[in-house]
């Protein structure tokens, strides 16, 4: 015997109703044996009691009445309910005249709704042929006499139920009202709200049902609400244990008591769509796996109540007034939290209740107050409860975490000993971001990164080409989600919440001006979680969006080096920023590109490493030049011409020639190394004759030859199997405040390292005091947009995996 039980949404009018004859036509015609149990249809509930409430007040309520009479007769014209509002405008009436109305009559107004629904359905089932049987729940369950929230009497109501079954069994399809009972008087009990679904657990414990299968709205239950959580997934099997700590907090389709007689029998319940019903659904079962973090269950409308004072310290018996307090008002607390000072204790209340219970508080304080014992008690109404459901504290570090990361901090959180439950609460604002953030960190789906990609250029259009190709195969291997929700000119941003895609660069054109409030401001309204910006402009201006973008929980990526190379205040500003707001800045692409070289240096400074010296071609341009010119017999101004049709130099070649950003690079490095070097302590040999350094570029351009004799005459004056390279030196005493900072030419041996040298390469040389005279060597490509975008994309996957 299987009992199927159907909630209020399956039975209301339109296609709920047909959707529930169908799956017992179904399990009958497939030979089934099966009791259904029955709630009101719709919000019958609600409305009997808002009528009701009308009734008490002598209000007219015939018209509400007649809608309602409507709504349970529609399509069925057939179907009688002639008694039932018979019954419910004589008890109307009564409550009308008499201005009055007790918890017994009430319970006799809402059963009504369960009488009418079983009836109907009963009605509906034998006209298709089947040979179903209305159950009145009033003569099965017997109760003690709390009206409204009626105990059953076990082995009286035990008994009845399995006499009539022993009487209508076989082909009788018993359709019985959920909710409802009777006390020793045979007077109208009801089990409570939603109480139908005790009845059906009540019904499955007594006649030993092999399954309570519990037709709901919902596929099943989730491991978080999917109308908050788009990554939800449906959880195939759960525990009582775990399901009773999920109906504690608000997940509407259990309550704790209909658990229990399910477990005494080992009865497994499935929660069912009657609205999809070929999903298996979420099957409940006695047994306990462990596995893991199962659920978020939220409640959403809750206040926090904070009680404070300096003289609680060590006072016996003040949790048990506010507790007590709380109880004469019928206040439930749902979370408590109290440090080992006493000086404070913190209380989740629903939120409705929040001002009568300050109130009650206050008065029960009184004299406290006036003591100054107690100074505040204070109602924060815009917040939300999150459960962990299946949480310990040995993982809790990676939500938590992941939260703080992400901006979102808790107000106060506490952990359930044996339930294995962590309970945070956060204002209500922040209910969404909280829940998709600790929801990626835990299940794993994939966790999301979203990426803001400021400079479309070269680097930046290769960048976006990169993410784009590889987003898939990173989701597969490394459950990460690479979503670019912003790209970003000058002039205008392009916005998209779930990812631009391949035709961004027409989408661009049409995109909106804006300013840096409008990225974040988009951020924060579609409450995108690990939010990363990215630079790959040359701006000199952009620089100073990037602590704004720190305080509003962006981490930082840039190929750009202004922001390094400014002045060293705010290279320690920022800093300070960084790690005020626990977020990172890589840019490993600021010196020799894609080439591992700023991590290498960080660690090894880190790890206590001294090291002595830095010195190395920085540049791929002069790099190219040099090397070319030391080993063709050419004029320096046909190799230089050819580096820049080569596209090796920037436009106008001064900017490479002129040694500033060789001197930026080294800038950089020696500040790695905490050396507080400011730019205009680098001295740089300017490879530009002074009579040029001036003027336009075309002009410039026009003069090559007259740089001719300067370099010949230098290559001319080397010693044998010598080559001239242009580098960057760090030396001097490193230990002390600022180092020497050198950008030279220099002739080195054709032999050495840095001789060696070819195409348009990088090489440096890291010297150390454990490594002695033989320095660590990193040398590759060092320039290209193809190696700095691959650079810049390798510090997104390292800050994906920090934290
Ligand atoms: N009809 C009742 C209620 O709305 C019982 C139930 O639905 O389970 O609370
Ligand atoms: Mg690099």
């Amino acid at each position: 015997m299987k009992i199927l039980k159907f909630g209020g949404k399956s039975l209301s009018n339109g296609e709920g109703i047909h959707k529930v004859v169908d799956i017992i036509e179904d399990k009958v015609n497939n030979g089934e044996l099966i009791t259904v149990v029955l709630s009101a249809r719709g919000k019958s509930t609600d409305e009997l009691e808002a009528i009701l409430n009308k009734a008490v007040r002598s209000e007219s309520y015939q018209k509400q009445l007649e809608v309602f009479k409507q709504y349970q007769v529609a399509n069925y014209p057939s179907f009688n309910v002639d008694d039932e509002f018979e019954t419910l405008d004589k008890l109307f009436e009564g409550v009308s005249l008499l201005g009055d109305y007790s918890k017994r009559i009430k319970d006799q107004v809402l059963s009504q709704g369960e009488v009418i629904s079983a009836k109907l359905l009963t009605h509906i089932l034998k006209e298709k042929g089947v040979n179903a049987n209305f159950t009145d729940g009033r003569e099965l369950i017997k109760t003690d006499g709390k009206f409204g929230e009626a105990e059953p009497l076990d082995k009286l109501s035990k008994k009845n139920v399995v006499d009539h079954f022993r009487k209508y069994n076989g082909a009788t399809v018993n359709v019985v009202t959920g909710f409802i009972a009777s006390n020793m008087n045979n007077e109208t009990t009801t089990l409570g709200r939603n109480g139908s679904n005790y009845t059906a657990a009540l019904l499955a414990n007594y006649l030993d049902a092999e399954e309570l299968q519990n037709f709901t709205h919902v596929s099943g239950i989730y491991t978080a609400n999917p109308d908050l959580v788009p990554d939800a997934k449906k959880i195939e099997k759960l525990s009582f244990t775990e399901a009773n700590e999920l109906a504690y907090f608000g997940a509407n389709i259990l309550h704790a008591k209909t658990i229990i007689p399910l477990i005494e029998k080992n009865i497994p319940l499935r929660i069912l769509n009657t609205f999809d019903h070929k999903n298996k659904g979420t099957l409940i079962t006695a047994e306990n796996d462990e596995k893991g973090i199962k659920s978020l269950s939220v409640l959403e409308n809750v206040s926090l109540i904070n009680l404070e004072g300096r003289g609680l310290l060590g006072k016996v018996g003040v949790d048990a007034r506010i507790f007590k307090a709380l109880a004469y008002k019928n206040i439930s607390v749902s979370i408590i939290s109290q440090g080992s000072s006493e000086r404070g204790i913190g209380l989740v209340v629903e939120g409705d209740k929040a001002i009568e219970a300050k109130k009650v508080l206050e008065q029960e304080f009184e004299t406290d107050f006036y003591k100054r014992d107690v100074n505040t008690i204070t109602v924060e109404n815009n917040v939300s409860v999150i459960s962990i459901i299946g949480q310990d504290l040995s993982t809790f570090h990676r939500p938590y975490n992941a939260l703080i990361k992400n901006q979102v901090i808790p107000l106060l959180f506490n952990n359930t000993i044996s339930g294995k439950n962590v309970s945070l609460v956060v204002y209500k604002n922040q209910l969404h971001k909280a829940l998709n953030v600790i929801h990626g960190e835990i299940f794993g789906v994939s966790k999301k990164i979203n990426i803001a990609i400021f400079g479309h250029g070269l680097v930046g259009g290769t960048l976006i080409y990169q993410i784009l190709k590889s987003a898939k195969k990173i989701e597969k291997r490394k459950k990460i989600d690479l979503n670019i929700f912003a790209v970003a000119n000058s002039k205008k941003i392009l916005l998209s919440k779930n990812g631009i895609d391949t035709n961004w660069r027409s989408d661009i054109i049409e995109g909106s001006s804006y300013g840096i409030e409008d990225l974040i401001k988009f951020a924060d309204e579609h409450h995108l979680e690990n939010l990363i910006a990215i630079d790959n402009t040359a701006s000199k201006v952009f620089v100073d969006n990037y602590i704004t973008l720190v305080e509003n929980g962006f981490d930082l990526v840039s190929s750009n080096k202004v922001a390094n190379t400014l002045g060293f205040d705010f290279y320690k500003e920022l800093r300070l920023k960084l790690d005020e707001h626990q977020k990172k800045y890589f840019y490993e692409t600021n010196v020799g590109a894609g080439l591992p070289l700023i991590d290498t240096i960080k660690l090894l400074h880190l790890s206590g490493e001294n090291i002595t010296r830095i010195k190395g071609v920085f540049s791929g341009s002069l790099s190219y030049l040099f090397n070319t010119f030391s080993k063709d017999d050419r004029k320096f101004s046909e190799v230089l011409q050819e580096a820049i049709d080569k596209g090796f130099t920037e436009p106008d070649p001064r900017e490479d020639l002129c040694g500033n950003d060789v001197g930026r690079k080294l800038l950089i490095l020696a500040r790695e190394l905490d050396l507080s070097n400011e730019f205009t302590d680098i001295n740089i040999h300017n490879l530009i004759p002074e009579n040029l350094r001036e003027g336009d570029a075309n002009k410039f351009l026009e003069r090559l030859e007259e740089l001719d004799a300067v370099y010949q005459n230098i290559k001319d004056e080397q010693k044998p199997n010598h080559v001239l390279r242009y580098i960057g030196d760090l030396h001097g005493d490193l230990f002390k405040e600022k180092g020497i900072l050198d950008v030279k030419l220099v002739s080195v041996e054709e032999s050495s390292a840095l001789g060696q040298v070819k195409g348009s390469d990088s090489i440096f040389e890291i010297y150390t005091e454990s490594y002695g005279d033989q320095p660590i060597v990193i040398q590759g490509a060092g320039a290209g947009a193809a190696v700095t975008a691959r650079g810049v994309f390798g510090d997104i996957l390292r800050l994906t995996e920090k934290g």
